[in-house]
């Protein structure tokens, strides 16, 4: 990398070695012909930058600039991108436009997806580039931190478009960390007639009861207990946003016949999974990997007017100068459904979380 002067450099959240973030000054993003240059305002964390500072992501290699949730404003443009000031989402993959998927418009299912802060560098810095075709513009009047929501919600977009609802269906969905909620909460739009979260954690039970769902009693079998109190043969969708072992164990049993099965969590090692009952009820299981284009257009047209209550997820807010606090934060047990560095907090004057001494959770909203 070449020699820069002190004007050249940024502040960002690095990932340094497992278990240590630094946020520090590192060398402005190079901005190829055809990319643009991004004023980074708010980043989100999730379970894979956990798992990434942790240093048990498969592919991320330190030192790493953090960050693929990123809503910012277009600080340098090139003729195809949107003009400069215009906020915009990231859409952080980077596919190889080579393999069968990307020759057959599929490539968020590239062979070779790679992520922006996971494979590439990422969004919690001052500022961060990107190609000018991998941007969503967000709609004026929209608040910057519900636009922070964009790139989870794309992924529960993605995964309530692969089961092809009608409306008119019970839907249950396993795990209600943020994309179990996000799902639910589009499925509900999507127009399911009844939306029932599994959840053991009596924290995250409560914001899917917050949000008006209705909850399984924990330590009972959800297929059981699903079949009767809905005097039905079992869910006519089921989404995993778990990933968990015990979960795949009763995927099969908590559809109905003909039903469908969508996986949205990422397990990290085979698991053991009762295909016999696919085969005999005839189930559609269905995988579901990040999102489209699409879906992160639909998603981002979800925000005005707040139609799935974005709003009222208890979020948590970090300047990104305590990009630790915000990561311990966000692997707490009672972490809130989203942990945000609000990364321009000096010249927006947002009010943000300034930490004592001892911080476990930033301003909860
Ligand atoms: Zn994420
Ligand atoms: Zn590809």
């Amino acid at each position: 990398m070449n020699a820069v002067s002190r004007d050249a450099t940024m502040r960002a959240a690095v990932w340094t070695a497992p278990g240590h973030i630094d946020v520090r000054d590192v060398p402005y993003p190079r901005v190829p012909d055809g990319w643009l240059l991004l004023r980074v305002e708010y980043g989100g964390i999730c379970g894979t930058d956990l798992s990434i500072v942790a240093g048990k992501h498969p592919r991320a290699a330190a030192p790493l600039v953090l960050g693929h949730e990123i809503v910012g404003t277009v600080l340098r443009s090139g003729a195809d991108g949107p003009p400069v000031g215009t906020r915009v989402v990231a859409e952080p993959l980077i596919s190889c436009g080579r393999c069968w998927a990307c020759r057959n418009q599929e490539s968020h299912v590239c062979r070779e997806l790679e992520l922006f802060g996971i494979d590439a560098a990422g969004g919690l810095a001052d500022h961060m580039a990107v190609p000018a075709d991998r941007v969503v513009p967000v709609q004026p009047g929209v608040p910057v931190r519900r636009a922070a929501w964009a790139e989870p919600l794309a992924v529960a977009v993605h995964a309530v478009a692969r089961a092809q609802m009608r409306g008119g269906e019970s839907v249950l969905v396993f795990g209600a960390g943020p994309i179990g909620i996000l799902v639910a909460l589009v499925a509900r739009k999507a127009g399911a007639a009844r939306t029932v979260v599994v959840e053991q954690k009596a924290s995250r039970r409560k914001i899917a009861v917050d949000c008006g769902f209705e909850t399984v009693p924990d330590g009972v079998d959800p297929a059981t207990w699903f079949r009767s109190t809905h005097g039905s043969e079992g869910a006519d969708i089921v989404f995993d946003a778990a990933g968990h072992p015990d979960v795949a164990g009763v995927l099969p049993a908590s559809a109905r016949e003909t039903g469908t099965i969508v996986l949205v969590a990422v397990y990290g090692d085979p698991v053991a999974l009762d295909l016999r009952a696919v085969c005999f009820g005839e189930q559609r299981l269905l995988g579901s990997r990040v999102y489209t284009r699409d879906d992160l257009t639909e998603a981002v047209a979800l925000l005005p007017d707040d139609p799935l209550g974005l709003d009222r997820l208890p979020v948590a807010v970090f300047p990104l100068g305590d990009a630790t606090a915000a990561f311990r934060a966000a692997r707490a047990d009672d972490a809130p459904m989203k942990v945000l560095l609000d990364i321009a907090e000096a010249s927006t004057g947002t009010e943000v979380f300034t930490s004592p001494s001892d911080t476990r959770t930033g301003h909860m909203r």
